[in-house]
């Protein structure tokens, strides 16, 4: 068997789990922001169309490999593994990994561009690799790729135009907050009006918009200007999706440095549910979803329609604040511990489980409670 590899970046969208992972460009034309180490070290680079089509190619050959084994319409998966025993690097390995994932898993649906901004590229060069990919791969629904905010406001109507004929169906963008203020201290490089006309521009040509935000950015010296100029943004752009990701000082990033100089006061895990409440209480007039999907986040069940569910979503908030402080403090130590449930589960906790959580729960005074809970949430990010 000739080897067949393709080339997988760091990250995709965690609702890119079970799609082809494409890398166009690798690493971030940025790589400035204070509190992502991602790209750190490594320069932004674009790769050749002759690179790009023979990774397309390798996932044709995989996904011909798979498909294979179909009888009566469907895959046996029991054989198609058999084939990948036989392979002999890593690298194959994890490429039949990737495409067998999307076969099984995701439905042959979606394909994520790679890596952090590859909106960066001219909309001719970006929509003929799309082309070329919906051709070798035709079962694929949904092309996704992440732009950054300032490369979204400069790419014109006719480029966005020209991308979702191409069959680009969504760009994910993480503009983590809408305040000028709290951009600058993240030290982003985009600014409110950029969000704006870049958010505007991708929703008028018809490409959905998936934006990402990150409660406690501002940190306590920011909190509400955090959700309500965010919630600004939301309110001009009316983006299909709003993902919550709840912001946690990396140890060793830019930020931790302000955070050590007395600069950034890092917020707590309640005062960031109660941003996103207050961000919530001031969307209006929007018809898309908000999502809380990131383990990171304390409360997952902050989704919904934003036309129709803030009610209800303000309500589910709310039923969590309200809380006696203890019971609070017992889920908020669970989920860091990894537990999945929602506030209203506990019970499901294993009787070992809930000791750990109650000795730390007694144990600890709020202050060395915070610390024992970032400690944890480092491990995630
Ligand atoms: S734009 Fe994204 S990938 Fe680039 S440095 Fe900022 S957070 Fe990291």
């Amino acid at each position: 068997m000739s080897l067949k590899t393709f080339d997988i970046g760091p990250i995709r969208p965690p609702s890119e789990a079970v799609s082809l992972l494409l890398r166009v460009t690798e690493n971030c034309t940025w790589n400035k922001c204070r509190f992502c180490t991602l790209y750190k070290g490594h320069n932004f680079k674009t790769r050749t169309i002759e690179d790009i089509k023979k990774d397309i190619d390798a996932m044709a050959f995989y996904r011909d490999m798979i498909l294979s084994y179909t009888e009566n319409g469907k895959v046996d998966y029991n054989k198609a593994t058999a084939d990948y025993e036989k392979l002999e690097t890593y690298q194959e390995k994890s490429c039949y990994n990737m495409v067998y994932t999307w076969i099984a898993f995701g439905k042959m649906k979606s394909m994520f561009l790679q890596d952090a901004n590859t909106m960066v590229l001219k909309s001719d060069r970006l929509s003929h690799i799309i082309s070329y990919a919906k051709e070798k791969i035709p079962e694929i629904q949904r092309i996704t790729s992440y732009g950054r905010a300032d490369t979204l406001s400069r790419i014109t109507d006719e480029g966005y135009k020209e991308l979702k004929n191409a069959g680009l169906s969504r760009i994910h963008s993480g503009f983590e907050t809408g305040s000028d203020r709290v951009l600058k201290i993240l030290n982003k490089g985009t600014n409110q009006s950029q969000q704006i006309e870049g958010g505007i521009k991708v929703k008028n040509s018809g490409i959905e918009l998936s934006m990402y935000f990150m409660p406690g950015a501002g940190g306590k010296e920011f909190m509400e200007e955090n959700a309500l100029e965010t919630a600004k943004v939301i309110n001009e752009t009316n983006p299909d999706f709003v993902r919550l990701r709840t912001f946690v000082v990396k140890e060793g990033s830019l930020m931790d440095e302000l955070k050590s100089k007395g600069e950034f006061t890092e917020c707590t895990d309640i005062e960031k549910v109660e941003e996103i409440r207050l961000l919530i209480e001031n969307i209006k007039n929007c018809d898309g979803y908000i999502a809380s999907d990131q383990i990171i986040n304390l409360l997952e069940n902050v989704k919904g329609k934003l036309d129709t569910d803030i009610p209800k979503i303000i309500g589910y908030i709310d039923s969590f604040l309200n809380l006696p402080r203890i019971e609070q403090k017992r889920y908020q130590m669970a989920r860091r511990m990894g537990f999945n449930g929602d506030f209203t589960q506990l019970s499901m906790l294993s009787d070992e489980d809930l000791n750990r959580v109650n000795m730390y729960c007694n144990s600890l005074d709020e202050n060395g409670f915070e610390e024992l809970l970032r400690k944890y949430l480092n491990l995630y990010i």
